[in-house]
């Protein structure tokens, strides 16, 4: 794998913005269809896709088959919101002018991707860009370069016209994001990562003024009240944990149980752990997966994104209680809610300081909702009628009539 320099960085903006006038001027139409064309493709191909991320990032080919089909999903999702970009038209308060505003792509957008989903955290940004009218310069995590890169040859072999997209892997990110946001012809930052890298590009963005989106980390409460399907709730948290061995930004991090049910749920998600299948004798790192009872609330485990298979499970009393130690952390992107009182769902969904809310569900991922968090989890959303504004800028024109 070649080793991007700063050099190769900057001719790779230089693409982007030589490309940036004519791909804007193309029809939204023809860039929603080469996205379409990539999903096919894409969808043809993906058991090769799945087979080449597994190799490259230790995921379970199934598991990989997963991202492939989610990741995907974005593609068809932005290749039919291309020709629904709108602005609107109204007459002035006062009377006497109207009103119009207009959509037009935000520039050149220089991305940087994770390792743990190392395709969907790319169809989330590319998608959209590609939809809006942007040019791109991407960075994937250096330990997943390659499914980036199948990822790039199957949009030129989709029509991506050259220079659209351009993708640089490299072991030198700080010196590539340093040169690139330092760079006026970029306008924009779309990150998916940790919350230090996070706190470091937004600072870097200020210069410039550039726009950004940002994807970071998680501590996902998952709160089982006393009228929870515990059956059910454990399912969600086998899936919540485990999805992805637990590196997820959305993994369930801290269980928060009703004393009533507790035990009743730890013995039962306990089962379901232990009856995991791990390989421990090959090359490479391995926990088995842990389900911790009666963890004090105040321990680092419920502090800290754990980001592999062990659930700590601390218990509450009420829903007050319970609302105050969910809310209790830096993060809020995603959370989780078992119970089967209606009034309850509503009341939970307005008090959790989270993007995302999952109820009597332990996967809430889906291309067509706005995924993203508030607080230390960033800003910004993927996906949605909200993912493609991330991409759009607004132009309000005055009309005298
Ligand atoms: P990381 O922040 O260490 O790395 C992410 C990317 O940032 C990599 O490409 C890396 O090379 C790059 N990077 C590191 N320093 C940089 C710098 N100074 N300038 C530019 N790029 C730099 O995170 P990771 O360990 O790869 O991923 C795990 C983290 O990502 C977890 O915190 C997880 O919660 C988060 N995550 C968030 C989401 C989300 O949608 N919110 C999705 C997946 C992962």
């Amino acid at each position: 794998m070649a080793d991007g320099s700063v050099t190769d960085a900057v001719e790779a903006l230089d693409a982007a913005v030589a490309a940036q006038g004519d791909w804007a001027a193309t029809a939204p139409r023809e860039r929603g269809e080469i996205l379409r064309s990539a999903f096919e493709l894409i969808a043809s191909r993906a058991d090769d896709l799945a087979m080449l991320m597994s190799l490259e990032m230790g995921k379970a080919v199934a598991e990989a088959k997963g991202e492939v089909a989610y990741g995907n999903e974005f593609f068809r999702w932005f290749s039919e919101e291309a020709v629904r970009i709108h602005g609107r038209g109204m007459q002035a308060p006062a009377g006497g002018s109207g009103l119009l505003t207009i959509k037009k792509p935000v520039g050149p957008c220089f991305f940087v991707t994770p390792w743990n989903f190392p395709l969907a955290m790319g169809t989330r940004k590319i998608g959209p860009a590609i939809a809006a009218g942007c040019t791109m310069v991407v960075k994937p995590a250096h330990q997943t370069p390659l499914t980036m890169l199948a990822l790039a040859g199957l949009l030129t072999e989709a029509g991506l016209p050259d220079g659209v997209l351009n993708v640089v892997p490299t072991t030198r990110a700080k010196e590539m994001s340093e040169a690139l946001q330092g760079d006026d012809r970029l306008r924009k930052v779309s990150f998916t990562g940790s919350t230090g890298v996070g706190r470091t590009l937004v600072r870097q963005s200020a210069d410039q003024l550039q726009r950004v989106s940002m994807e970071l980390g998680g501590n996902a409460p998952f709160v089982v009240f006393e009228d929870a399907d515990v059956d059910a709730a454990v399912d969600g948290a086998m899936t919540a944990k485990m999805r992805n061995m637990g590196e997820a930004c959305t993994a369930a991090n801290r269980f928060l149980v009703h004393a009533s049910v507790a035990e009743e749920f730890a013995e039962k998600l306990a089962a379901r752990m232990g009856a995991l299948t791990l390989v421990p004798d090959g090359p490479g790192f391995f926990y088995p997966p842990t389900v911790l009872l009666g963890v004090p609330a105040d321990s680092a485990i419920n502090a800290e994104e754990i980001f592999g298979p062990v659930a700590p499970i601390t218990t509450f009393e009420t829903e007050d209680e319970a609302v105050a130690r969910a809310n209790d952390t830096e993060y809020g992107l995603a959370s989780y809610v078992y119970t089967r009182d209606l009034s309850r769902t509503i009341r939970m969904a307005e008090r959790l300081e989270y993007g995302m809310v999952g109820i009597n569900t332990g996967l809430i991922s889906n291309p067509a909702a706005p995924f993203g968090g508030v607080k230390a989890s960033g800003f910004g959303r993927e996906g949605g009628f909200e993912g493609i504004e991330e991409y759009l800028e607004t132009t309000y024109v005055a009309l005298p009539v």
